[in-house]
């Protein structure tokens, strides 16, 4: 449950551009996320996932697959394709309404969205005065279906997932026997053509996202958004997000998108101040009624039991997966000091490391290595495991410290003797001595157990 102090509409916190840096900095030395296309300059705002990046993506996206339909029995997965007829877009409001006012500099051509700069006032990159009238620019990315240009279809690469769910509303509902209430999950990418991409991953014009359609009667689609509102909430703070640094804040009048009857969003203090997580929408009945009336088929729902027909309300969650991503990263990203050295670790739930335990031999002679490599073999089964055995033990420490491994496990003489191992823990640097025999289930009941060290922010 968000408390008082994480429901304040203000705009707390400082920025602090620099950690942004050191993260992008981070993040391109150890493998987890790239410029696209680097070998030809980079694509602006185009990135790519490297070994470790995957690895935290794939985690958060089957997190959330866990909580929002293995642990429920009422809400099943859809994977409807990126590329839909046109007439969804048009049925959705996303050819007319899907628009950001644009202005341009005159002088220097830079382009900027409208409601993010001062139009009256000096150009943010020049520094002239020569911004244009703000005009309405469709965010769609548009293709062609068929080999040939302007003699095929003319389609769009869908900038959300949503409407997948809403075509194949009655599909999904007949085909899995589903009563309202019940929800559609889908994870999948959108492309929108932002007009400022900036700050990292935060805004691309390709992205994934992680969304769930809650079908509900109109009457009770107050008590499910405020249902789902605290449950997403709660959620972050189970993933290990810092309490502090998230807050709910519901849209004001003018802000609301134009299908939605009310919405909030789970915000982070991200280093450039308080910006969306999710978003949680009460969308009505809005794009069911939509895609009745332009395509001319029924998707309203029957209750067997009542006779009642009625076409169900929606409770939409929307969030990035790859805006998830830079929050666990940024949110996790600290620096300490460890017997007089300064670290840099970053502090991931261990479900949500990329990697949950690195194995070390002390030294790779006289069968430790082969014991070690052993040992990662056996832990490999349950855990995703690193071995390395190279370099000095505290630097070995180091370099998974920064990439978030929580527990390192070393083989030493002694196990060789007694069959112990030491298991080391990256938020505390405490080391613990524990039969080779209990190492799975300490690491489990570590994962279980874990909490986040009190700290400053
Ligand atoms: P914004 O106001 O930031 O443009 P939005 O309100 O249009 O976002 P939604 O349409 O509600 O966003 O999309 C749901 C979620 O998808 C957002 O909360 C965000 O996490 C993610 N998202 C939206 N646009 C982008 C983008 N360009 N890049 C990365 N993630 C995005």
């Amino acid at each position: 449950m968000p408390t008082e102090a994480q429901r304040v509409t203000d705009n707390r916190g400082a920025a602090d551009r620099g950690l942004m840096e050191r993260l992008v900095s981070l993040c391109k030395r150890r493998g987890f996320i790239f410029p696209s296309s680097e070998v030809y300059g980079g694509l602006a705002s185009a990135w790519d996932y490297g070994p470790l990046g995957v690895a935290l993506k794939n985690r958060l996206r089957d997190l959330w697959w866990r909580e929002m339909t293995q642990l429920h029995d009422n809400i099943v997965g859809l994977d409807a394709s990126i590329l839909m007829h046109p007439q969804v877009w048009q049925a959705s409001g996303h050819v007319d309404h899907f628009t950001d006012p644009l202005v341009d500099c005159r002088n220097c051509k830079s382009r900027f969205r409208a409601d993010q700069v001062d139009i009256a006032g000096p150009c943010p990159t020049c520094g002239k005065t020569e911004l244009t009238d703000p005009r309405q620019f469709n965010m769609m990315f548009r293709t062609h279906l068929g080999p040939v240009e302007g003699g095929g279809t003319e389609i769009y690469l869908r900038p959300e997932t949503a409407q997948g769910a809403y075509v194949n509303f009655k599909s999904v509902q007949q085909s899995s026997r589903l009563k309202v209430p019940f929800g559609i999950a889908q994870v999948g990418k959108a492309f929108r053509n932002e007009i400022t991409t900036k700050s990292f991953i935060f805004r691309t014009c390709e992205f994934e996202q992680m969304e769930l359609q809650y079908f509900v009667h109109p009457d009770d689609a107050d008590r499910w958004f405020e249902h789902w509102r605290e449950r997403r909430f709660d959620y972050y703070q189970q993933l290990g997000i810092r309490a502090a640094k998230l807050r709910l804040r519901p849209h004001a009048d003018d802000e609301r998108a134009h299908y939605a009857r009310a919405a909030e969003d789970i915000e982070y203090e991200f280093p450039f101040g308080w910006q969306e997580l999710e978003g949680i929408h009460n969308r009505g009945d809005y794009d069911l009624t939509q895609h009745m009336t332009v395509s001319g088929k029924d998707l309203s729902y029957l209750n067997e039991e009542t006779k009642e027909r009625y076409v169900p309300y929606v409770v939409e969650t929307a969030v990035g997966l790859t805006r998830t991503v830079l929050v666990a990263l940024l949110d996790g990203y600290a620096e300490d000091e460890v017997e007089g050295e300064s670290r840099t670790v970053l502090r991931l739930h261990p479900r949500v490391a990329p990697i949950t335990v690195g194995v070390f031999p002390l030294v790779k002679k006289d069968g430790l290595a082969e014991l070690a490599r052993d040992i990662e073999e056996e832990l490999r089964e349950s855990f995703a495991t690193f071995y390395d055995q190279g370099g000095a033990i505290g630097r070995r420490y180091r370099r998974q410290d920064e990439i978030g491994t929580p527990f390192c496990v070393t083989v030493d003489y002694e196990s060789k003797d007694d069959d112990t191992v030491t298991i080391r823990y990256r938020d505390s640097t405490e080391q613990e001595r524990v039969p080779r025999s209990e190492l799975v289930a300490k690491v489990r009941a570590a994962m279980v157990e874990y909490a986040r060290p009190e700290e400053g922010d």
